[in-house]
């Protein structure tokens, strides 16, 4: 800029002093017409180089950039630099983005990107051939538009990003998909979609074996334990020294069929995807026979107290809902010392009815609390033998939950007790007039 200054400065400077010149030697009007004449064609020249600024710029390209003259020189050169160096990142940022498209593609796994009206913004091949979409056609529009299913709405609706969806696409001929939303931008989504029809097969299998090696062994420990239970009873046909390796083959065995029993009742409840069913439950007779079964569990060296509020029944399945609420009771008996307290309570917070069960046992370490609805996950696995368990109550608990759409929370201090809680939708709640 300082040289296009000086550049205008010194032309300027050069006519007038030949203007003066002009003046000294002939007369003031040829001065003035030179002066005029040499301004006008000054001008005229930067009329031209604006002109041809113009036309280049409508059209700009790196070869048929003017060369100029005078100031216009200097001019077109910054142009050419800058305009060259814009290229260069422009050719650079589409190789980028061209590379992340070719690996977006070449993801196994189904992306889409989504607006912050959750509308399609871009989405690669997997995508469309696992949820059956077509970017060219369906672009833009609403990703609920096209997967019409209740549980994706409410999921891409709810806004937490925390866990996944599974999926069982209608139009995909039954396969399986897991979906994952990750938010980026601003407010916009990434939803990433992984088929794994395959692994839920496995587990399937998996889950087959497990009841039919556990319905296999169930009909043989039923007739070994009922043997038992006889020759038990026909005690003086004994020597006295034979008579606790009975007693001994007699608890063992009843361990081995509440194993079983247990394993048939989680692969039971876990091969059921479907939510559970939502008959009203009376909870005054199912917390009258939850009473009954804590106190014979606990064979009265605890103080159990029962709360009930009698305004609320709850949707859903009875006897798996019993199962859960005596798992967690049974639970608080085998891990409270004798003479301890124990609470259950059945009430309603936010519109959402819950079962608590409170001890003052002997609490777990907070780190392993993530772990205790693991299949066969256990602190002391000597101390949860030694009381009945089987390591598997928590995980049947946690399917319950799942298919009656409830949460589970724990607290726990060690040395002073556990607090679980089951907190259950509103749409399973029914009020009682
Ligand atoms: P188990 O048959 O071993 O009790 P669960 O699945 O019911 O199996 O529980 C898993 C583990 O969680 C138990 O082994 C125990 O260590 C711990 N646990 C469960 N409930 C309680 C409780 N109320 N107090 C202390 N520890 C508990």
């Amino acid at each position: 800029m300082q040289d296009i200054r000086w550049n205008t400065f010194w032309v300027l400077l050069l006519v007038s002093f030949l203007s003066l010149i002009f003046w000294g030697f002939k007369s003031l009007e040829v001065a003035l017409f030179f002066f005029i004449s040499c301004i006008f064609v000054y001008l005229l020249s930067h009329v031209y180089w604006i002109y041809r600024l113009n036309k280049w710029l409508k059209n700009p390209n790196l070869s048929t950039i003017p060369n100029g003259s005078g100031i216009w020189e200097e001019i077109f050169a910054i142009l050419y630099r800058e305009y060259r160096k814009q290229k260069k990142s422009k050719s650079e940022l589409t190789t980028t983005l061209g590379r992340f498209m070719t690996a977006a593609e070449a993801i196994p796994d189904g992306i889409i990107a989504l607006n912050q009206n959750n509308e399609i913004e871009w989405c690669n091949k997997p995508s469309e051939k696992m949820l059956d979409i077509q970017l060219t056609k369906d672009i833009n529009q609403p990703i609920n538009y096209l997967l019409r299913e209740t549980r994706f709405t409410e999921y891409l609706n709810d806004n937490k990003y925390d866990g996944t969806l599974k999926l069982i696409s209608w139009r995909n001929s039954g396969r399986s998909f897991e979906i994952l939303l990750v938010p980026f931008g601003v407010s916009q989504k990434l939803l990433i979609c992984r088929d794994i029809t395959q692994i839920e097969k496995n587990d399937s299998i998996k889950r087959d074996f497990i009841a039919n090696v556990s319905h296999e062994l169930k009909t043989p420990l039923t007739v070994i334990v009922g043997f038992l239970e006889t020759l038990s009873e026909m005690k003086n046909e004994f020597n006295v020294k034979t008579l606790p390796y009975l007693q001994m083959m007699l608890e063992q065995s009843d361990r081995m069929k509440k194993l079983v029993e247990d394993l048939l009742q989680l692969s039971s409840i876990e091969s059921n995807a479907a939510p559970a069913e939502k008959k009203e439950i009376d909870m005054t007779e199912l917390f009258k026979k939850l009473k009954k079964d804590s106190e014979f569990l606990s064979r009265k060296s605890h103080k159990i107290n029962m709360s009930i509020n009698k305004n609320i029944a709850l949707l859903g399945h009875e006897k798996e809902i019993y199962s859960a609420f005596l798992n967690l009771i049974s639970n608080a008996i085998r891990y409270t010392k004798k003479g301890g307290n124990i609470n259950a309570i059945w009430d309603i917070k936010d519109q959402k009815p819950f079962f608590e069960v409170q001890d003052s046992g002997i609490g777990i370490d907070e780190k392993l609390i993530p772990r205790l609805t693991e299949r066969f996950f256990r602190i002391d696995a000597d101390r949860s033998r030694n009381s009945g368990g089987t390591g598997l109550g928590l995980s049947i608990v946690k399917h319950i939950c799942i298919r009656h759409q409830a949460q589970i929370e724990i607290y726990s201090q060690i040395g002073k007790g556990s607090q679980f809680k089951i907190i259950f939708p509103q749409e399973r709640l029914s009020l009682k007039k």
